[in-house]
């Protein structure tokens, strides 16, 4: 199959010619050809599938071909995401696309100045990316208007009911005109995900390119049991060890983060981190010049990046495991991208048992353990299966300090003193949410 048999414009099949994009990929094929008739859309797509091209593509085609100029303060496409650097990422990946074509797209986001943004939007542009919160700013200040829109796409969805977006979701869905094409794409579909695309979506075509909640197969992924307290010894050990070239390195809290990065950096090690407490442009540099190959350890939190594109990434280590198993799935898709094979490695103490229990059963996969002879826990972590059943209660069971700890209930997410859980910055105080059936992750 080929783009160009996709019904695919000469400017979009140029631009992608440029990138080196051949084939399309299962989710580019199953999207394209119905978003292009203006059918709504509701897809479980991972990261990593070529979702962005999937939308990104008939979107750009059916600006250029259907409906009015953009008119001052206007938009014709809004694509949210949950977050700043996914919307740096989408909008990059837009504007490749976009290369050849008459058509003006531009992101907005939080954390930075409201000022240059509201100037931008002056003229009318034809694609915006935005966050839910910054989108809300700049349409309650008049700097943008949604009479516009024809088509709406909901990136991540998931994430953003996540993050506590429901309640602007549900007010930027109130300003939008009633007549418009919406594309929802999440990649795991929860009742308050079906309940916000019952409310968005008009009979939508449901497609799912891969099994749901199964990471991509390219990735090679284990598990090193170890005591809590020699973690980052431990990763230490494994980097010398396994000569990791490039690593994205997760831990659960900021000060988490903090740590791992002042204990590399006092060895020499050329490590940086990005988490929600960061300035937007130190996160952007640090992510940047992790991509360009001039940090090679970058540790982040959940949030800061969740989304992130960063090619040939051959190693993601899981510092701490997720509270959340579904972000276990959104970590390790880090690497394995378009047809490369990657690692992800997991160093596991006796508190997480009941995450990794939780992780498995998710991916229906029980993870291979590996022990490091120097690094053998005093506090063994029981066996787990991908049924869910743990084999045996640790000889010394210790409460876990963040939330998800001891219970089952990983849904919720509890946060406390110094070890504070990763959550968006400056997030002001919702109301429960509309949309959100199912119970909330966190409290902002
Ligand atoms: P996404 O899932 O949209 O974040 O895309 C993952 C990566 O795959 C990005 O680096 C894209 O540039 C790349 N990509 C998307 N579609 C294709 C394609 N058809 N051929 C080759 N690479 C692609």
């Amino acid at each position: 199959m080929t783009f160009a048999s996709l019904g695919l414009i000469e400017p979009l099949l140029r631009a992608l010619e440029a990138l080196g994009y051949q084939t399309p990929t299962p989710v580019q094929a199953k999207a394209i050809p119905p978003v292009l008739e203006g059918r709504d859309l509701m897809a479980a797509a991972q990261t990593g599938t070529g979702k962005t091209a999937g939308f990104a593509l008939p979107l750009l085609q059916r600006l250029t071909m259907e409906g009015p100029k953009v008119v001052a303060n206007s938009v014709r496409a809004l694509v949210l995401v949950p977050t700043r650097e996914l919307a740096e990422q989408v909008h990059e990946a837009i504007r490749q696309y976009a290369e050849h074509l008459p058509l003006t797209t531009y992101a907005v986001y939080g954390g930075v100045s409201i000022n240059p943004q509201m100037m931008k939007l002056r003229r009318g542009v034809d694609v915006l990316v935005a966050t839910p919160g910054r989108l809300l700013d700049l349409h309650r200040q008049n700097a943008v208007k949604f009479s516009q829109v024809q088509t709406l796409i909901l990136d991540e969805a998931d994430r953003m009911l996540d993050l506590g977006f429901s309640e602007e979701l549900r007010d930027i869905y109130a300003a939008l005109p009633k007549r418009r094409q919406t594309l929802l794409f999440s990649a795991t579909f929860s009742d308050s995900i079906r309940a916000l695309a019952g409310q968005m979506l008009d009979n939508p075509l449901s497609i799912e390119v891969s099994p749901r909640n199964i990471a991509a197969s390219s990735v090679k992924q284990w598990v090193v049991t170890v005591d809590k307290k020699r973690k980052s010894e431990l990763f230490i050990h494994l980097l010398k060890k396994q000569r990791w070239s490039q690593v994205l390195v997760f831990a659960k809290t900021r000060v988490g983060v903090d740590q791992l990065v002042d204990r590399l950096q006092g060895l020499s090690i050329n490590a940086d981190g990005i988490h929600g407490d960061k300035p937007q442009a130190t996160r952007q540099r640090a992510l940047d010049r992790f991509k360009a190959g001039e940090v090679q350890i970058l540790v982040a939190t959940d949030v800061a990046a969740r989304g992130l594109d960063i090619d040939d990434l051959p190693t993601v280590v899981n510092l701490d495991l997720p509270i959340v198993a579904e972000d276990y799935v959104h970590r390790i898709g880090r690497t394995g991208r378009a047809g490369q094979t990657g690692e992800a490695i997991s160093l596991v103490c006796a508190d997480e048992v009941e995450l990794l229990s939780a992780i498995e059963v998710l991916t229906r996969q029980t993870l291979q353990r590996r022990e490091e002879p120097d690094f053998i826990p005093e506090h063994r972590v029981p066996a787990t299966d991908a049924s869910g059943q743990i084999l045996k209660k640790p000889k010394k069971p210790k409460k876990q300090k963040t939330g998800g700890g001891g219970k089952r209930n990983l849904g919720k997410w509890v946060d406390s003193g110094e070890t504070v859980a990763e959550a968006p910055a400056a997030k002001p105080v919702r109301k429960v949410p509309a949309f959100n059936t199912g119970p909330r992750k966190r409290k902002p």
